[in-house]
């Protein structure tokens, strides 16, 4: 065994930048992880490799939690090895895509199969899968979701709109029940469906089939309600969502305010909701088709801003891409749609210029903190997505996934080093296989100059670009979300979840649970003694209330007094949850 590790690679000069942001590291890495953060590293393992950062900031890989590869639905944007090179080149070392099920498919497991082989062997970086679920039947729900959990896919997608993909409302309750037994995390694209129908037919029988027209159908209203809609839907159901690729202020304040009541709601927007407005689907030879997407751009400045404020604010948890690609000049493309709108595929490239857009347009221009900046684009996606204990933070034990910028003027004067020449971004500069990017003629100031990938310099702007290879990049078994959790706060005493009562107990006229109630929480506990009527009578007092609160006993209903009864002290209290675990073990699972 070695006294010390064998460190592969040190990167020296870094103003290393996670939840703090620290000048002068060294940022050792051994096998792939982290190992050392520290000064003078060299001095400690002299023949060991350096890179140098020169001072410029040295951010987590980039965590893209919203791209789509290869669906069936876009067949003429890119494969995951296209997809995946644009991703390193643009500082981002792991992707979480779709697999998607079609409404005809009975089962789950082929689908998942499918998407492995398409993307075994083929990633640049590393990569896991969400479950687009369409056709959840009770089969898929409660056989196949617990063995895809244990296989390391633990999210899943759903949609309010597009016929066919979307769910009713009893439909999203019930894929929510699974998903919060599960611990999986719930992504949800919120759109009103009957609205977007409605406005689409008014518009084709006025022949407004232009690109512009798809804005026009799939107004902010459309995003707000359905937004205000699956919050509600989710704190029925008690359980966590992230809302996808949000673009309407009133929507985004739905969100806050719900935050703002301690529900489990994130969010997510996207660069082209910061950037664009609709104007952009007003271009001549058809080129708003390019910027065709769901939701659509808004029309007001004031969205933008709104989007903005909610990056600063932590209104949002993620930014991601949504890289959804389809060609332009192809007949199955966005030229599908020249005679309507609503053909264009949906959707834009982003994948690549995800993070140069956010540091070049967030952090360089002041908007968001550098720090911001990695929680939104690295570390928030990691945790909510089950990556939390190996990707998104620049910490020992951690991936040594890195992102290397080049020295912002600052850091270039305090280093005696130099900036990076700026440019106007055209597509051909670009490495995925899209025939367009809607950030052309941009100009940035900075860009991911190399990026590391588990210790291996995978992306050198300077030496020519790419240095990795497809299939470098690993499937992610993921776990669930260390960002948040149900709660177990229900909309009244009633606890979806509690189990029927049994037929003993319906003949005896009585639950064979109890629910203790109070704040608005209900915890369902059995007798600790027994299951037996008369084990009900004898009083039960547990750890938490004490002599001046006891938990009084009726054949019936316990009820707690709200301000007595703190559910969280009952978790942490071990007599009590000695209790519970013995009534339980004796009756069976009896709460939920
Ligand atoms: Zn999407």
């Amino acid at each position: 065994m070695k006294a010390t590790p064998g460190i592969d690679l040190i990167i020296i000069n870094a103003t290393a930048t996670a939840s703090d942001v620290v000048p002068n590291q060294d940022i050792a890495i051994s096998d792939g992880k982290i190992v050392l953060l520290g000064q003078n590293l060299p001095a400690l393992f002299p023949s060991a490799a350096t890179l140098d950062a020169e001072g410029a900031y040295v951010t987590p890989g980039g965590v893209d939690s919203h791209v789509h590869l290869q669906q069936d639905n876009s067949p003429t944007g890119d494969t995951w090895e296209s997809g995946t090179r644009s991703a390193i080149a643009g500082g981002t070392t792991t992707v979480l895509a779709f697999a998607s099920q079609k409404r005809t498919d009975e089962s789950l497991f082929p689908v998942v199969e499918e998407y492995h082989r398409r993307a075994g062997g083929q990633a640049y970086c590393d990569y896991g899968f969400h479950l687009i679920l369409t056709n959840p039947t009770p089969t898929v729900l409660d056989k196949e979701l617990p063995v895809l959990v244990s296989s390391g896919i633990s999210s899943v997608k759903l949609y309010m709109t597009y016929q066919p993909m979307r769910l009713g409302d009893g439909e999203i309750l019930d894929v929510m029940e699974s998903t919060r037994r599960l611990g999986m995390t719930t992504m949800v694209h919120a759109e009103n469906h009957e609205m977007i129908q409605w406005m689409t037919e008014k518009l084709e029988a006025r022949r407004r089939t232009e690109p512009y027209g798809h804005a026009l159908a799939r107004p902010n209203i459309a995003e707000d309600e359905a937004t205000y809609r699956v919050i509600s839907l989710s704190e029925l159901a008690d359980v966590p969502i992230l809302i996808v690729h949000m673009s309407s202020k009133l929507a985004a304040a739905h969100v806050r305010a719900a935050q703002t009541r301690l529900l489990p709601v994130h969010a997510e927007t996207c660069p082209h909701y910061l950037f664009f407005t609709s104007e952009r689907l007003k271009g001549e030879n058809f080129e708003g088709a390019k910027c065709v997407c769901s939701p659509a751009l808004r029309e007001d400045p004031m969205d933008l801003e709104a989007m903005w404020a909610g990056l600063a604010n932590s209104t949002f948890t993620t930014v991601s891409s949504d890289h959804a690609p389809s060609k332009f000049d192809h007949p199955l493309g966005k030229k599908k749609g020249t005679s309507s709108f609503t053909q264009i595929p949906n959707g834009l490239p982003g994948l690549e210029t995800r993070l140069p857009t956010m540091f070049c347009g967030g952090v360089l221009t002041g908007r968001i903190s550098i720090q911001k900046f990695v929680e939104l684009t690295s570390s928030n996606p990691a945790k909510l997505y089950g990556l939390g204990s190996t990707k998104g933070t620049i910490q020992p034990g951690f991936d040594a996934d890195l992102t290397i910028w080049y020295p912002t003027p600052e850091q270039a004067a305090s280093h005696g080093t130099s900036v990076m020449t700026p440019f106007q971004l055209s597509n051909d500069m670009l490495h995925h296989d899209i025939d367009y990017t809607p950030f052309e003629g941009m100009e940035f100031t900075n860009w991911p100059r190399y990026t590391i990938l588990r210790g291996q310099t995978v992306w050198n702007r300077d030496a020519g670009g790419i240095t990795g290879s497809k299939g470098d990049g690993a499937f992610l078994k993921r776990g669930p979300s260390t960002l948040s959790k149900p709660r177990n706060v229900f909309v009244n005493e009633f606890n979806p979840y509690s189990r029927e009562p049994s037929q003993a107990a319906k003949s005896s006229g009585r639950d064979d649970g109890e629910t203790l109630t109070g704040h608005s929480s209900s915890v369902k506990l059995r007798s600790p003694q027994s299951c037996s009527a008369k084990a009900w009578k004898r009083p039960l007092r547990l750890a938490g209330p004490t002599q001046a609160s006891p938990v009084t006993q009726s054949p019936r209903t316990t009820i707690i007094p709200p301000g007595s009864w703190n559910p969280p002290r009952l978790w942490k209290n071990a007599v009590a949850y000695a209790i519970i675990v013995a009534g339980v073990n004796a009756c069976e699972a009896g709460y939920a």
